[in-house]
């Protein structure tokens, strides 16, 4: 029998950097892992944002193997047959040190594995955690392959539907509307080619999200993401759109429907398929959080739901990072005072109040709702592709004012749900 100071599970982003500020400060820690190595199992999108994170890692950002900074943003408003598009370029995101980049997972958490190894981590993967040792009330270890292994506190960072949250009883049964599914595709492409089909200079990237007809209408989206020499390309839907028993909808067929799209494929032409991976995100946000803490145990990153969909990103790696050092704040506390129960270790709740965590989580907190109008996703690209088709039209006989063509497209009824639509948007 094997005893830690904390026994972290799952090397994901919160677990790495749970265990990564543990080990600086000089406990032992031992990080369980089921991939073949840590980021194997691992997805994102591929954007990771990391002002909100740079001061909690110094100077890990600066050697980390990031991708591309990304320097210009593309939102892709697409029906059946047009799209719309909106581009942002500032000189901001060109200059250091830069906001966001994209990432590749199974590059990046085996490096940060490694950093946390070199602060005196153990990382031991292929080992699936079972569930929790509970003694006198107390999370007090882990089951693991029929090892009983122990720790003053284990911090849970197994990603979304966590197991052992649920084992300690920290999270009510999931409910699939506070979930959406992500299929996304690696496809390597040569770095001058990337660069010259997304007009990108050097080590710029480029960010393009996509709404509309892509997901059917429903909330979610499909992105692409450049990184040096691959682009990440992928969909996101809700779980309960994607089952719905009157109209099913197959993640996989979306994504090949999306590469087929004339906007996609010169984009991807030539390259090769090099990765596919699927998997669920939590997107129930602040109303679908569960507990943080118990006796002996924190959660951190998905396995306690810190994701975002904000509509035009989604987010959750720099809230994996942070909850796993607020967690590793917390038990360093809790070491000071020998006390590992649910109020000692609460400072963990109190710590992520404070932080961005939970204030975009609460700021952000109506986002679930507003964008469940279906108008989002249908009426509005649909409203505002036929308006272009008309402006850029040009017709055999004299062409329509510029005054009645918008008129045509947006009736006053039109109008006045615009202005209610406005009004709950207004809550976000
Ligand atoms: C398609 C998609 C697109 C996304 N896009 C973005 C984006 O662009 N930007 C962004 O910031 N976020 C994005 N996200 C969300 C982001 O990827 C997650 O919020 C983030 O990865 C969470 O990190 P984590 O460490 O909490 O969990 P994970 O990265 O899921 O890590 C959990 C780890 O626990 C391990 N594990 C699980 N169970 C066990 C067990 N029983 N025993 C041992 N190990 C176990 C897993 O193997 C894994 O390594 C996206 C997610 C998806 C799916």
């Amino acid at each position: 029998m094997d005893t830690f100071d904390v026994i972290i599970v799952g090397a994901g982003l919160a677990g790495l950097g749970a265990a990564y500020t543990l080990a600086g400060n000089g406990l032992e820690v031992l990080v369980l892992e089921r991939g073949d190595y840590p980021g194997a199992k691992n997805v994102t999108g591929g954007r990771i944002y990391v002002n909100p994170v740079r001061d909690l890692f110094p100077g890990l950002f600066e050697k980390a193997p990031l991708e591309r900074f990304i320097a210009r943003e593309e939102l892709t408003l697409m029906t059946k047959d047009r799209s719309v598009a909106l581009t942002y370029s500032g000189n901001e995101l060109r200059e250091e040190p830069h906001q966001s980049y994209s990432i590749l997972r199974a590059k990046f958490d085996r490096w940060l594995a490694e950093q946390a190894e070199e602060q005196g981590v153990m990382v031991l993967s292929k080992i699936r955690v079972d569930d929790v040792i509970k003694e006198n009330g107390k999370i007090s270890g882990v089951l693991a392959g029929g090892d009983e292994l122990r720790a003053d506190v284990v911090i849970a960072c197994d990603g979304v539907l966590s197991l052992l949250s649920e084992k300690a009883g920290l999270q009510s049964h999931p409910s699939p509307q506070n979930f959406a599914l992500g299929i996304k595709e690696v496809i390597s492409l040569d770095s001058g080619v990337i660069n010259d089909r997304f007009r990108l200079e050097g080590n710029e990237g480029a960010a393009h999200l996509y709404v509309g007809d892509i997901t059917q209408g429903k909330f979610g989206g499909g992105f692409l993401y450049t990184n040096r020499e691959s682009l990440s390309l992928g969909v996101v839907i809700g779980i309960e759109d994607a089952i719905d028993e009157k109209n099913p909808i197959e993640v996989p067929v979306l994504l090949e429907a999306f590469k087929s799209r004339p906007e996609i494929t010169p984009l991807i032409r030539g390259g090769n398929s090099v990765e596919y991976s699927a998997h669920i995100i939590p997107e129930g946000g602040f109303k679908a959080l569960g507990r943080f803490c118990g006796n002996g145990i924190l959660v951190a990153g998905d396995a306690a739901g810190l994701a975002l969909n904000i509509g035009f990103t989604v987010k959750g790696m720099e809230y994996a990072l942070a909850s796993g050092y607020f967690a590793a704040k917390a038990v360093l506390k809790a070491k000071e005072e020998k006390n590992y129960n649910t109020e000692t270790l609460g400072v963990y709740k109190k710590l992520l109040e404070e932080s961005f965590v939970l204030k975009d989580s609460e700021n952000f907190q109506e986002t679930p709702v507003v964008l469940s109008n279906p108008r989002f996703f249908t009426r509005y690209p649909e409203m505002i592709g036929n308006l272009m088709k008309d402006i850029y039209a040009i017709p055999a006989g004299p062409k329509e004012r510029l005054y009645p063509t918008l008129r045509k497209h947006v009736s006053l009824g039109e109008l006045w749900s615009m202005v209610k639509d406005m009004r709950e948007v207004m809550k976000i």
